[in-house]
């Protein structure tokens, strides 16, 4: 599918992406680095946008909607702190084009993943397929709701933006629990960590952040 120059093009702008957007912002978790520096970003966005899929932004990836920035996911990624023994589940809602889920695939036990277009979950069905990654369950509806049938979830990850934390989603993580996700206006938000000790919740606000907004019930009109 690529050429001998175009795969070593992009070989090593995911080395540089590494250590100029994520090693040299604060990002530590050698597990999440080695990842980042193997899996293949370009197979997560458009043909047309191969030659960026490295590049220190997010992409389009058809339908209005984006892969989030690199450094944006490995933050978000620490953010979840997920226990070095790999045994965690994990619930994404915002399948996008499936990178993140990936990621947190090779760090975890089970990603259960939501996401409301149905033909971006398929894109990121045949990308998961092609790199046989076994351990993501897919679905496709409103993930305001979570996915009641798999909770509790160790950890709870939301990648679009939505004016508060969907109350299901508080329901849905378990003790112990940590939920990351975008949280404010339309078109700014603050990434927010929740964490669950019994039935008290900790709330905390960290950077800011612009995401694509998460539509529906607990998130925003149409
Ligand atoms: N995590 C993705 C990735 O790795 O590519 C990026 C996600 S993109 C920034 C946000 C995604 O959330 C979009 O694909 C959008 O369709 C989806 N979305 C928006 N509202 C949603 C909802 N209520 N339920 C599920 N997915 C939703």
């Amino acid at each position: 599918m690529f050429g001998k120059r175009q795969e070593q093009d992009l070989d090593k702008a995911q080395q540089v992406m590494i250590e100029n957007q994520l090693k040299a912002r604060g990002i530590k978790d050698e597990r999440l680095l080695q990842i980042m520096g193997q899996l293949p970003r370009h197979l997560f966005v458009p043909p047309d946008q191969h030659n960026l899929a490295y590049s220190d932004k997010p992409l389009p990836i058809g339908r209005q909607q984006t892969i989030s920035q690199p450094y944006i996911v490995a933050h978000m990624t620490e953010l979840l702190n997920l226990p070095a023994d790999g045994d965690a589940t994990v619930l994404e809602v915002g399948t996008g084009s499936g990178y993140q889920a990936a990621i947190l695939s090779q760090l975890v036990k089970q990603v259960y993943t939501i996401e409301r277009i149905p033909s971006l979950a398929e894109n990121a069905r045949q990308v998961f397929e092609q790199l046989e990654i076994t351990n993501i369950k897919q679905t496709v509806t409103d993930g305001g709701y979570g996915w009641s049938a798999h909770a509790p979830f160790d950890r709870i990850i939301v990648t679009a933006g939505a004016p508060s934390v969907p109350p299901p989603l508080i329901d849905q993580l378990a003790d112990e629990g940590i939920l990351v996700a975008p949280i404010g206006g339309w078109s700014n938000q603050q990434l927010v960590l929740l964490t669950r000790q019994g039935e008290s919740i900790q709330h905390k606000n960290l950077t800011s952040v612009l995401f694509v907004p998460l539509l529906g019930e607990h998130g925003w009109q149409e």
